[in-house]
């Protein structure tokens, strides 16, 4: 069985090669056209720092063996495994053809991961990934901020790999690479703090909180948003002034409503697929009208409105705000009663 050969040494200088090009790629498009920027590298920054993440741990996994051979197999894509007839009625399972001279991807990286026990925050990776895929459909013009998120959930995955898998020093590593994400990460971090701090003013619903810190500007996708001055300084609310308290972006500048956002990403969580026959899991609230009423938690996330009747008095079926004005039965009990009612 042939068994492309490995270049351990190349595979990690392709890795940092990648990740440095990511992070210039992301300096042109944070910087305006007047000044020499080029806003449509968004793409190929997170395409690149992406790509070079998963070569630094396809070069862990080959530096976990000692022979390089074994490197190599784990590396590239295995043949095929057939069953083949071993002649007296039961089977053998051969590999067919040679390894692949594609690499593992995403999900075989996992399970090698798992086999040697190298720890890694898959939770992230797979946000990332996700992310990039996400990307890949959208204008450039819309994902400037996202990509600067991007990077700063990067930074701690890429930091603790290099110290603790590595056993390398970031900043030796990675260079003048690493001294920009640093700065990036800090900026991001110490903002989001500063924006946290803002809307601690703003009277945010408190169940929605949550999904305050999931809302991502409309025009470029940025998570840092902070709550208008005007409207701050007029002591607005937004659980009460919702149609018209805005948010700032911080990375694009552009102004707009906060409530729809956090409406939609609640929506976005209880998402379901009609397809699959189930119910929306939110629906308008009959108190205060927002599409925020959580039908299973049986309680409105902004006005905290709570039904009178939580389950039928017959069946225990758990019951709906439609539900409420059939004396505490569910719709087949309450029509029942109505017919017993009706036929005495
Ligand atoms: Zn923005
Ligand atoms: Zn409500
Ligand atoms: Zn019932």
């Amino acid at each position: 069985m042939k068994i492309p050969a490995l270049d351990v040494e190349k595979l990690k200088e392709n890795a940092l090669t990648s990740i440095r090009l990511g992070i210039e790629d992301f300096q042109r498009s944070q910087l305006t056209m007047a000044q020499g920027g080029d806003p449509a590298r968004t793409l190929s920054a997170i395409r690149n720092l992406f790509a070079g993440v998963l070569l630094l741990f396809k070069y862990k996994i080959a530096i976990s063996v000692d022979n390089p051979e074994d490197a190599a197999t784990l590396i590239f894509n295995p043949p095929e495994v057939l069953p083949k007839s071993d002649g007296n009625g039961g089977i053998k399972w051969h590999p067919m053809g040679n390894f692949k001279r594609t690499t593992i991807d995403v999900s075989t990286i996992k399970k090698r991961f798992e086999s040697f026990d190298i720890d890694v925050d898959w939770k992230t990776i797979d946000t990332l990934q996700e992310c990039r895929n996400h990307l890949e459909h959208l204008h450039p013009a819309h994902t400037l901020g996202q990509v600067a998120d991007f990077i700063a959930e990067l930074f701690p995955i890429l930091h603790d790999f290099v110290e603790k898998q590595l056993n390398e020093k970031p900043a030796e590593l990675l260079g003048k690479s690493w001294e920009i994400m640093l700065e990036h990460h800090n900026f991001f971090i110490s903002t989001r703090a500063a924006c946290n701090t803002a809307w601690a003013e703003a009277d945010i619903p408190e169940l929605m909180q949550d999904y305050l810190d999931k809302c991502q500007c409309k025009e470029c996708g940025s998570s840092l948003l902070r709550p208008h001055l005007e409207d701050i300084d007029n002591e607005a609310s937004v659980q009460e002034q919702d149609k018209f308290f805005r948010y700032d972006c911080v990375a694009c500048g552009h102004s707009d409503l906060i409530a729809p956002l956090m409406i939609k990403e609640l929506n976005k969580e209880h998402y379901y697929d009609p397809r699959d026959g189930g119910e929306p899991d939110v629906e308008t609230c009959l108190t205060c009208r927002r599409d925020t009423f959580v039908v299973s938690e049986q309680h409105c996330l902004w006005c905290e409105a709570e039904l009178d009747y939580t389950k039928c008095s017959i069946c225990e079926e758990p019951l709906r705000q439609d539900d409420q004005f059939n004396n505490g039965m569910c719709g087949y009990h309450s029509h029942v009663y109505e017919k017993l009612m009706h036929d005495d």
